[in-house]
């Protein structure tokens, strides 16, 4: 693609953004789901398949150019920006281990937009990764599946769970396995969990297994590879897309603070000549700049294959959740009671920035990351063994 293609496209999907996004995001609030059409109508305008490679379906953006257009993406609707994060992201998880029958089944479809993955990971009764508790005995060729999962976005609606489990009797990240699941398969419940704070109208699901026949071909990997599968080569990009998804929607908040700012009067003068907002309005700008660039340096480091890309992918994702907390804050704040309200955007905004302090990995699991790769550095640097 062109500079001057990519420049139409992006013009092209702000128009979106700021147009036809808009009234489907009413709908959504109104309606509390995502009506289908919406899916259709992101996958025939090109939007589900922008960041997957073009032998896979996909229109082969670089992953810089996909986060300028995520950044635009994520001043919509968190119902809305939640699709095109995921399914643009799936494939990376899918293809890494996916046998050529595997790439034509599960991979292809899924950038196509012709079957819809959901990534099954977190539990109940366990924590998030090694600790998985879901589990695998097997039975010729194939897998009976117990256990639970909940908070799986699109679990519901999907076609396949990617869903993540251990061999039972193993520990660990030892003896863990990746395995398609069809939506149908037997001896399953699942259901839609309750509203959620924002994210509104996106389906999220619980799901319980008592032995679910699951075929062995439909593993990706050998067994002991599941968590690899989940967090290998699939975590840092995404961690990225989430800390653009984060400037993106910090970007709505402050331009709908600075709108408000500037049209609401009290005392003779609007909000904006008062210093004391102009000077949040000023930090907010300023954080916004900081995140962008942190992310965008990540990336450009995860591009290039840099060892420093995990840490960096870590750090993006804290620094822009963060500073999607305190600008939201900050925009509700200039908003004064009113925006508390619906049907005013930054009440939506607010709610929906939330979520992100959880996607793919927590703030705290961050800090452990970048605190493990720090002090790998800094021993191997010394010699010590910090
Ligand atoms: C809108 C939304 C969509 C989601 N979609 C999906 C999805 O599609 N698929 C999926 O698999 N999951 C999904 N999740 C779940 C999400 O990934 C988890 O909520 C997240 O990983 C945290 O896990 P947990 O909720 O089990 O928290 P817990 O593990 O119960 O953690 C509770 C708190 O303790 C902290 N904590 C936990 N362990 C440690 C530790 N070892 N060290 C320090 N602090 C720790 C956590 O950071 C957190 O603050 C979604 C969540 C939300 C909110």
């Amino acid at each position: 693609m062109t500079d001057s293609e990519y420049a139409a496209l992006k013009a092209e999907i702000e128009s979106y953004i700021r147009g036809p996004a808009e009234r489907w995001a009413e709908r959504i609030e109104r309606e509390h789901a995502v009506a289908p059409q919406l899916w259709d109508e992101l996958r025939e305008r090109g939007y589900l398949n922008l960041a997957a490679p073009p032998e896979l379906g996909g229109r082969g953006l670089s992953f810089l150019r996909y986060l300028g257009l995520m950044e635009i993406v994520a001043m919509s609707h968190a119902a809305i920006r939640m699709i095109v994060h995921v399914v643009n992201g799936t494939w990376r998880a899918l293809d890494r281990y996916a046998t050529a029958e595997q790439r034509r089944r599960f991979v292809i479809p899924s950038v196509r937009g012709e079957i819809k993955v959901a990534f099954a990971l977190t539990e109940p009764g366990a924590g998030t990764g090694a600790d998985l508790r879901c589990s695998v005995v097997r039975d010729g060729d194939t897998y009976l599946l117990s256990g639970e999962k909940h908070m799986i976005t699109f679990g519901s609606i999907c076609d396949y769970w990617l869903l993540f489990a251990r061999v039972a009797g193993t520990v660990g990240a030892a003896g863990t396995v990746a395995l398609l699941v069809p939506r149908n398969v037997a001896s399953a419940r699942v259901e839609r969990m309750p509203e959620s704070m924002g994210v509104r109208g996106s389906d999220h699901a619980r799901m319980s297994f008592d032995r679910s026949p699951v075929p062995i071909s439909h593993r990706l990997g050998e067994e002991g590879q599941g968590l690899d599968v989940a967090l290998g080569g699939f975590l840092a990009p995404s961690r990225i897309s989430v800390g653009m998804s984060c400037v993106g929607l910090a970007r709505r908040a402050f331009e709908l603070a600075v709108d408000r700012a500037r049209h609401r009067e009290t005392f003779g003068k609007p909000l904006y000549r008062r210093q004391a907002i102009g000077f949040m309005i000023a930090e907010m700008a300023t954080d916004i700049e900081a995140a962008r660039r942190l992310v965008l340096h990540a990336a450009s480091e995860w591009e290039s294959g840099s060892h420093e890309a995990q840490k960096l992918s870590s750090m993006a994702k804290l620094y822009a959740t963060s500073m999607l907390q305190r600008v939201t804050d900050q925009a509700l704040q200039i908003h004064g009671g009113i925006g508390y309200w619906e049907p005013h955007p930054i009440e939506r905004v607010y709610r929906d920035a939330r979520a992100q302090r959880f996607e793919e990995g927590t703030n705290e699991i961050q800090k452990t990351v970048i605190g493990r790769e720090v002090l790998r550095e800094i021993s191997g640097r010394d010699g010590s063994d910090a």
